[in-house]
């Protein structure tokens, strides 16, 4: 696809392309809405809330005074502990459908989800398995996942993906939004930065995919269209979200919930993440915490955006091919292959996933050769199409900084070599094809890391 002129579609465009959420009220003073926003999109007889000690005092008190005496009953509401903070666990679902089958006439009831990622995804789970659509509360523009049509859910002793239908109406206080600590709203903008590797990748994907690769869909102009033409643009306008100006949290909120939408429509995460989530991915499933706290989705997807755009420049440096094959490499069996990621996850609940996963990918011999010859018989032009998307490193931290997000793995308890080890684990997850699989297949891939690993300029 040509990715160089692109129309940015309207907010209501990217809505009738969303197949499950039918609303999204951006406003100040969104809570007087409500009540049409529920008899509108739900036809419910009652309602029930959901929220934690703090996104109940930041909107959900709000949410119930507007609800009452409009002739909706009110059926009850459950509110989590505040501290610790709430983890997105399963049981927490389990708790939830519970409380919520002990209702009369349950089937009439909608869940308003009032919080964060977390209470929205809980609540996600369980309307899902209940069969309810959902109302959705934000209280931060801290992650993507609002809109997405699955849950981040802590689950057989792993964080996972589980499928489930995304809010039928998003109502979205841009007060509230505005008022949220500000390493919530560094977080979401770190989750909406993670787009231009999503991007990039998709490109590397599309090529690659028409030699053969597994998982590597051609790019859909129209999800594409809802994320990449006006992403920068959206960056540069949300660089004040974390310090509270409440048109810069507008547009990062706008930001993400549209790649949700975008999710929805595709029904794939393809157009939302890339290498950058890998890297997350890792350090979720290794519970990465700091002073005893969870990093949130968002940091560590800053961290990994930072990571993979220094991967990719790296990759792209020199304009008259790839990097070299390290010599002496050689694409392992599927034996080896997969005790080689065995050894690198160990005993770890999920591992079996990941194993799976590069297993998956794990393309025979000709596959491999044919996809290496296309990148470096065309080397010149798909390079240019990437690194016409890529932000450059130097840019990316400098809009990273702005926006308060971390710029060194030591911001989210990490060392600089613990970057390499995340970057060979992340190639081993999700078969979906990105940077650090075309590397892995050209053989380049450690040369590549050691460069980063001696680089006085990246991740430092
Ligand atoms: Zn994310």
């Amino acid at each position: 696809m040509d990715t160089k002129n692109q129309t940015i579609p309207s907010l209501a465009d990217c809505l009738k392309a969303a197949s499950e959420t039918k609303e999204l009220r951006l406003k100040r003073d969104v809570f007087s809405d409500v009540p049409d926003l529920l008899k509108s999109f739900f036809q419910s007889s009652q309602v029930y809330l959901v929220a934690d000690e703090n996104t109940w005092k930041a909107a959900g008190i709000r949410t119930e005074d507007a609800i009452r005496g409009v002739g909706i009953r009110i059926a009850g509401r459950h509110i989590f502990p505040g501290e610790p903070r709430l983890h997105a666990h399963y049981t927490h679902v389990k708790e939830l459908i519970d409380l919520f089958k002990i209702l009369p006439d349950y089937s009439s009831c909608t869940p308003i989800a009032v919080g964060g990622g977390t209470v929205n995804d809980l609540v996600k789970r369980a309307a899902f398995e209940l069969a309810l659509p959902y109302l959705c509360v934000p209280t931060a523009a801290s992650v993507d996942g609002y809109t997405a049509y699955g849950a981040a859910l802590l689950m057989d002793g792993f964080k996972q993906t589980v499928p489930c239908t995304a809010p039928r109406v998003v109502a979205a206080d841009t007060d509230v939004l505005a008022k949220a600590p500000a390493y919530l709203s560094s977080s979401g903008f770190g989750d909406l930065a993670s787009k231009i590797i999503a991007g990039t990748d998709w490109i590397i994907a599309e090529k690659a995919g028409s030699a053969g690769a597994p998982a590597a869909e051609p790019i859909d102009p129209v999800a594409w269209n809802m994320i990449q033409p006006g992403l920068i643009d959206s960056l540069n306008q949300s660089v004040q979200a974390a310090r509270g100006d409440g048109e810069a949290v507008q547009t990062l909120f706008k930001g993400l919930a549209v790649t949700g939408f975008a999710m929805q429509y595709i029904k794939s995460s393809r157009p939302v993440s890339g290498a950058e989530h890998l890297f997350s991915h890792v350090w979720e499933m290794e519970d990465l915490s700091l002073n005893g706290a969870p990093v949130t989705h968002g940091h560590k997807v800053a961290i990994g955006t930072l990571s993979a755009t220094a991967f990719t420049e790296l990759f792209f440096a020199d304009p008259s091919g790839p990097p070299a094959a390290i010599s002496g490499w050689k694409r392992p069996s599927r034996a080896e292959r997969e005790a080689e990621v065995a050894a690198a996850f160990g005993e770890r609940p999920g591992c079996k996933a990941v194993v799976k996963a590069a297993l998956e990918k794990l393309v025979d011999d000709k596959t491999a050769a044919d996809i290496n010859a296309l990148f470096r018989d065309s080397w010149h032009t798909i390079r240019e199409k990437v690194l016409e998307r890529l932000l450059p490193y130097s840019e990316l931290k400098a809009l990273l900084g702005k926006a308060l997000c971390p710029l060194v793995p030591e911001t989210i308890g990490l060392r600089r070599q613990d970057i390499i080890a995340t970057a060979r684990k992340a190639q081993m997850m999700r078969n979906k094809y990105s940077i650090l699989d075309l590397s892995w297949n050209m053989g380049n891939f450690e040369s590549i890391l050691a460069k980063l690993e001696a680089s006085d300029v990246y991740l430092r």
